[in-house]
């Protein structure tokens, strides 16, 4: 068992209990009030100071007036980011860093260079077509591509941009 595991394990026998996970006083939140206020007050803290809201490390040094970091508009750091999306996936920071790599951090269809900023994780056979979240089925887009091909599958997607061009080059 890993840390996170070990982590959640403990997490889940306090929860059971009825206690906080944090100060083990009953509670019939995961965590109580006084330990959710705490960690919003930490939270806060953390964005006024330009620092990542989740883990307290440097995001950019710049904040805008609606306490979002400038030039990014989010107020966690990159890793934080990974972990994010990954857990959105079940899977570990480690496998979307592998695929940017695998990818040369360029998207699929546009060539683009990807950052964690412009980059989507696009699923090669769409959800709607029972697709899965596991990684040889996804891939890293440029976010505009992504919002484009939708529940598209590649042929498909490929179809639809072919179509567009072939009647605005010939007729529009
Ligand atoms: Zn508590
Ligand atoms: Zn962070």
């Amino acid at each position: 068992m890993n840390q996170s595991e070990r982590c959640k394990e403990r997490y889940s026998k306090l929860k059971n209990l009825g206690l906080c996970v944090k100060c083990k006083q009953p509670s019939d939140l995961t965590l109580c009030q006084v330990c959710r206020d705490k960690k919003n007050a930490r939270r806060k803290q953390r964005v006024n100071n330009g620092l990542c809201e989740w883990c307290g490390s440097i995001v950019g040094n710049k904040i805008t007036k609606s306490g979002k970091h400038a030039g990014c508009n989010r107020t966690i750091c990159d890793k934080c980011v990974l972990k994010q999306r990954a857990s959105y996936y079940k899977l570990k920071p480690s496998d979307l860093i592998k695929l940017f790599e695998k990818q040369n951090y360029t998207c699929s269809y546009s060539g683009e260079k990807l950052t964690i900023e412009n980059a989507e994780l696009d699923h090669v056979i769409p959800k709607s077509k029972s697709g899965t979240n596991t990684i040889d089925n996804l891939q890293w887009t440029a976010n505009w591509v992504n919002q484009m091909k939708k529940d598209f599958s590649e042929i498909e997607f490929l179809e639809k941009i072919e179509k567009i061009l072939n009647y605005r080059r010939n007729y529009a």
